[in-house]
């Protein structure tokens, strides 16, 4: 069927022929004057049809404002905001799960890791993507790298429930069978997965995120310095403060005493920012000499 749109128009274009036709026949004035009004009239309600289907285009949402348009006033019937926040973290999680956008992760899934934790809390925490723990039991950093991430947000006075944890990707990226470990993932597969983590940090509203190793700076930020550079420094997720800090599975592999000061440093600034109070005993974890 045609849209209200198109037939505002080929009404328009009839007139325009008929006043061609009236020409033709000789100048008529009164005759165009209605003609000219007519097409006026027309032009008003093509404006105002535009305005309408306009108002149903969704914009993409900027980081920093309210995906959940802010209402002039709520009436007593309307669900409150922090109602329909949640209303749609649970719509998206519903569409991240049912994902089919990359076939090949589909195909190597046990499941699609969202996100866990507190959808209002004031600190989330991003990683790269799912590895086999985590896509066996649909949570992220539920492993080795995982546990450790666990006793870092303890240590900050924390409960791993009290704040948000997800990754870029929501797969686990696929590996041939019989391969051991993991893979990082690529740029299309992150570039992909980013709106689902985008709408997910527009509805948290994180007042701070920490991005956990490179991987996460470059789905993030598309940023490709070594970590060394661009760890202990804020960085800006729209109005977002980002902590760049180094992933939990690097202090694995590295056991040093020195790299994990700079973790709790970085860690430090976090709750800084936060405004929540550090004790003596925090701001003494792993000294270095
Ligand atoms: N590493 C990540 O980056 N994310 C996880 O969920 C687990 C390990």
């Amino acid at each position: 069927m045609a849209s209200i749109k198109t037939r505002l128009f080929e009404q328009g274009l009839n007139l325009v022929v008929e006043m061609l036709r009236g020409l033709e026949q000789g100048p008529d004035l009164r005759a165009d004057g209605r003609v000219l009004q007519r097409i006026a009239e027309l032009g008003k309600s093509a404006r105002e049809s535009d305005a309408a289907e306009d108002s149903h285009i969704p914009e993409a949402p900027q980081i920093g404002e309210p995906i959940i348009p802010e209402t002039a006033g709520e009436t007593a019937d309307e669900p409150p905001k922090q109602e329909k926040r949640a209303q749609a973290f649970e719509e998206l999680r519903t569409q991240v799960l049912a994902c089919t956008k990359c076939p090949h992760l589909v195909a190597f899934r046990h499941s699609v890791v969202f996100g866990v934790g507190n959808p209002t809390a004031e600190l989330m925490f991003v990683g790269e993507a799912p590895g086999t723990d985590e896509d066996m039991q649909g949570e992220p950093f539920v492993g080795r790298a995982g546990e450790l991430l666990t006793k870092i947000i303890e240590t900050m006075g924390f409960q791993r429930s009290g704040v948000y944890i997800a990754n870029v990707l929501k797969c686990r990226p696929d590996i041939p069978p019989g391969t051991p470990g993991n893979r990082q993932p690529t740029p299309a597969e992150m570039q992909t997965c980013l709106p689902y983590l985008r709408q997910q940090i527009e509805l948290i509203q994180p007042k701070v995120m920490v991005a956990l190793g490179a991987t996460a700076m470059r789905g993030l930020f598309g940023k490709v310095d070594p970590m060394k550079d661009m760890r202990g420094r804020w960085h800006s997720f729209g109005s977002i403060p980002v902590m760049a800090t180094f992933h939990p599975s690097y202090l694995l592999r590295n056991q040093a005493l020195s790299e994990k000061r700079k973790v709790w440093e970085d860690m430090l600034q976090v709750l800084e920012r936060l405004g929540h109070p550090i004790s003596e005993r925090q701001k003494n974890y792993f000294p270095t000499r």
